[in-house]
């Protein structure tokens, strides 16, 4: 939804973690802002679940039009590639792999290595215990952090985390990298930074909105 003018020239690839409606919002509405200006597919990289849940749930021509079937030129306005957990694909270079996650639907993880760099992102997840360690050093990692610790029971019924149990799950990994906190819930996002920050964890900080990181 925050996309730009140069991403909706040149973003052709869109690696998803899961179909809840706050990761895919704009999805829909990206590819039908360019459909009759696309030389290529909007190709969607996710698990097959997820997929599935967009082409019954969404992509329906009841909620919105099946792009999967629509034409542009010879090829499709949505291209589905299906990909499982632990199975390395690449986009424009850069090496992707999904692992697995703890949320209340199929959900993933992402990790992407370009180069000697590597950055591992959580998802929505309640723990960060599969997250990938494949002997790679890593150069930053983005983990999420939902709700504040007033609000653990709710962050634990729909798996998500807060400070203490970021906290907890950071203990047990001893990530030797910046670690990167986003997807908090907007309404919380003052009080979580705050107690993100008196964690007191170096290293540790919240994902600036806006701002682009280069690793
Ligand atoms: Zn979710």
């Amino acid at each position: 939804m925050a996309a730009t003018d140069e991403h909706r020239r040149n973003l052709r690839d869109v690696v998803l973690t899961h179909a809840h409606l706050d990761h895919i919002a704009g999805l829909p509405l990206f590819v039908d802002d360019l459909f009759a200006t696309l030389d290529q597919p909007v190709r969607i990289h996710a698990l097959p679940e997820v997929i599935d849940v967009l082409e019954r749930d969404v992509f329906n021509w009841s909620v919105f039009p099946r792009f999967s079937e629509l034409s542009i030129g010879s090829a499709k306005a949505i291209e589905y590639c299906p990909i499982s957990f632990n199975e390395p694909f690449t986009i424009h270079g850069s090496e992707f792999r999904l692992f697995p996650t703890f949320h209340k639907v199929p959900s993933c993880g992402v990790m992407v290595k370009d180069g000697d760099s590597c950055v591992v992102i959580s998802g929505d997840t309640a723990s960060l215990s599969g997250f990938i360690e494949d002997g790679s050093p890593l150069s930053a990692a983005v983990v999420e952090c939902a709700f504040p610790d007033e609000l653990s029971e709710i962050a634990e019924s729909s798996h998500h985390m807060t400070p203490a149990t970021l906290r907890s799950e950071l203990e047990k990994l001893q990530l030797d990298c910046p670690i990167f906190v986003f997807n908090i819930k907007a309404n919380y996002r003052d009080v979580v930074v705050k107690q993100i920050r008196d964690l007191g964890i170096s290293d540790l900080e919240v994902l600036e909105i806006g701002k682009a990181y280069f690793w």
